[in-house]
C-alpha cells in the first residue's frame, strides 16, 4: 500500500470495528479517503459504529454484503482474526485489491523506528520487558499493538526520537507488504494456530514476514535453539543477532556456561559476545526477576533487542533483575496452609504449559483444559511424567487431557462437569478439586495448555476467576 495521505477520494473498506478497525477507520477519513466499515456482528454488539458514524463514515453491521468489495476500491484493511476465507477478502484477491492488516498501516505513518516482537510464545512478556529496558535507555519507547495502545494511534504519536515497541502475532504479520522495522525478533515457531493458518509452512511464512524488506542496516533478533527460527537467518538480509541457551555463541547474547550443562551448583551467567569477540558479563540467570527456562529466553532476547537500540549493557542488567513479570504468566497467587497456587491462564498451548511446568521443582497439581483446537495433547506426556502429580481438567478438551493424565501413570485426576454450572462455578470447583488433591509443599497451577473461549471471554478472565476462588478458599 502507498501512505494513507495516497488515498485522498479514493475508497478504503475496512472489515472488523474492534479497536484497531476504529483507529485505521479515523485515521483515512481524516486523510480523506471515501471509508466503508464492515463488521459481521450485529449493531447492538458494536458499540463504536456511533462514533464513526458521527464523523460522517458508513459502518455496516450484521453481514459481509454483497458487492462491498467492487471494482472502484483501492484498499481492504482486514481486523487480524478475520479469516482469508470470507467472501470479501476474497472477492479482494480476485479483483487484485490488496489486503492488509494494521500494523502494514502503521508502519506507512510511523515516524519512529520500530521494534516488532514476534513468536508462538513469549511476546509479551518480552515486549513488556524490552519496553522497559528501552525506557530506562532513556530512549522514549511507546509499546503498542497487542498490548497497550492501537497501533495506528500510537505511531500518530510516535516522534523520529521515540522507538515504537510493537507485539505482532503471525495473524497481523499475514498482513505486510512494505513493513520494515529497524530491529525484529522471533522468538520461536511452535506448532500452535494451525486452525487458522491452515498449514504450518504458511505460519512459518506469516512470522518470517518480519524481516522479509529488512537490509543489512537493520537488526534480526533470531533464537538459535529453534530450528525454523535459526533457518530463518539464511533467507533474510538483515543483520543476524542470534541469541541461545543452549550454545555459546561467536557473537549474540548466550547463557555461560549453557543451561543443558545444568547442576545445582552451576551459576549461569547472561552475557554478550559483540563483534569483535569480546565478551561481555550481563547478569547471573539466577538473579532474573523471574523464574523459568523460557523467561531465561525472553531475557536474552530483550536484551538483545536493547542492545541493538544502543541501550547500555549495566541499564539491561539492571531492568533483567527488577522486572517481575506480567499478569496471568507464571503469576504468584497465593500460599493456602503449605500449598502454593499460580495463575498462567495465559498459557493457551501445550508448549507454554509445559515450559511452564518445567519451571517448578515442586510436584504438580495441574488444572487445565479449554477451547478444542484439534489437537491430542500427547505432547504434555513427558511434563505429566515429571513433575504432574495430579490432574483437574475442564472444558471442551478434559477428556482428552485426562487420557494423557492416565497414560502418564497419574491416579489422582478430577475433571469439573461443565454443562450446569457457569464459568464461575467451574473455576471455583476446579480450584476446590486441586486443593484436596494438594499435598503439602504442592503446586497447583492453572495452565490450561488451550485457549478459553469455549467458556470465558477471555484468558484474562479465566486467571481473574481462578485468582478470586483461590483468595475465596
Ligand atoms: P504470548 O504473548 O506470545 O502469548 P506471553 O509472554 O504472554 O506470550 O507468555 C504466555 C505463556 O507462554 C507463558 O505463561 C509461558 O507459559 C509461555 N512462554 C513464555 N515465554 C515462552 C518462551 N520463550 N517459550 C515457550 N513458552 C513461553
Amino acid at each position: 500500500m502507498e501512505h494513507p495521505a495516497q488515498y485522498r477520494g479514493r475508497q478504503v473498506v475496512i472489515l472488523g470495528l474492534a479497536r484497531s478497525g476504529v483507529a485505521v477507520a479515523k485515521l483515512f477519513h481524516e486523510n480523506g479517503a471515501v471509508v466503508a466499515v464492515n463488521d459481521k456482528k450485529e449493531r447492538h454488539l458494536c458499540p463504536e459504529a456511533a462514533e464513526l458514524e458521527a464523523l460522517g463514515i458508513s459502518v455496516v453491521c450484521g453481514s459481509h454484503p454483497e458487492g462491498l468489495v467492487h471494482e472502484g476500491v483501492a484498499l481492504v484493511v482486514k481486523n487480524p482474526g478475520i479469516p482469508y476465507t470470507i467472501e470479501p477478502v476474497k472477492r479482494a484477491a480476485e479483483l487484485g485489491i490488496e489486503v492488509v492488516t494494521e500494523v502494514e498501516v502503521a508502519y506507512h505513518i510511523c515516524k519512529a523506528p520500530m521494534i516488532a516482537i514476534t513468536g508462538s510464545n513469549g511476546k509479551t512478556t518480552t515486549t513488556t520487558w524490552t519496553g522497559l529496558m528501552l525506557e530506562a535507555g532513556g530512549l522514549k519507547p511507546i509499546v503498542a499493538g497487542n498490548i497497550g495502545r492501537a497501533l495506528t494511534e500510537a505511531a500518530l504519536e510516535a516522534e523520529a526520537d521515540n522507538r515504537m515497541v510493537v507485539e505482532l502475532s503471525s495473524f497481523q504479520l499475514k498482513g505486510t507488504r512494505a513493513f520494515r522495522p529497524a530491529v525484529g525478533a522471533l522468538l520461536n515457531v511452535y506448532e500452535t494456530h494451525l486452525d487458522y493458518h491452515g498449514t504450518m509452512d504458511d505460519y512459518v511464512v506469516s512470522k518470517t514476514k518480519l524481516f522479509a524488506n529488512q537490509t543489512e542496516a537493520d537488526t534480526a533478533v533470531l533464537n538459535w535453539d529453534n530450528p525454523v527460527c535459526r533457518q530463518t537467518a539464511d533467507s533474510i538480509r538483515s543483520s543476524v543477532l542470534p541469541f541461545s541457551v543452549r550454545e555459546e555463541l561467536a557473537f549474540g547474547m548466550f547463557v555461560q556456561p549453557p543451561l543443558a550443562a545444568r547442576d545445582e551448583d552451576t551459576v549461569h551467567t547472561i552475557v554478550y559476545r559483540d563483534k569483535d569477540g569480546q565478551t561481555h558479563r550481563i547478569l547471573p540467570v539466577r538473579e532474573l526477576g523471574i523464574p523459568g527456562s523460557h523467561n531465561v529466553e525472553n531475557a536474552l532476547a530483550a536484551s538483545a533487542m536493547a542492545v541493538a537500540s544502543g541501550v547500555k549493557l549495566e541499564t539491561i542488567a539492571q531492568v533483567l533483575k527488577e522486572f517481575r513479570g506480567v499478569e496471568h504468566r507464571l503469576e504468584y497467587v497465593e500460599q493456602k496452609g503449605d500449598v502454593l497456587f499460580y495463575n498462567d491462564s495465559k498459557a493457551t498451548n501445550p508448549t507454554a504449559t509445559i515450559k511452564t511446568i518445567e519451571s517448578f521443582k515442586q510436584d504438580i497439581v495441574l488444572i487445565a483444559g479449554g477451547l478444542d483446537r484439534g489437537s491430542d495433547y500427547m505432547e504434555l506426556l513427558p511434563a505429566f511424567q515429571s513433575r504432574v502429580k495430579g490432574l483437574v481438567a475442564f472444558g471442551e478438551t478434559k477428556e482428552k487431557i485426562v487420557r494423557v493424565a492416565r497414560l502418564a501413570g497419574m491416579s489422582r485426576i478430577k475433571t469439573v462437569d461443565t454443562a450446569a454450572k457457569d464459568a464461575r462455578e467451574t473455576v471455583e470447583e476446579a480450584v476446590r478439586e486441586a486443593q484436596a488433591l494438594a499435598k503439602p509443599g504442592d503446586v497447583v497451577l492453572l495452565s490450561p495448555a488451550c485457549a478459553s473461549w469455549d467458556m470465558f471471554s477471555s484468558y484474562e478472565e479465566r486467571g481473574s476467576m481462578f485468582k478470586e476462588s483461590v483468595h475465596n478458599l
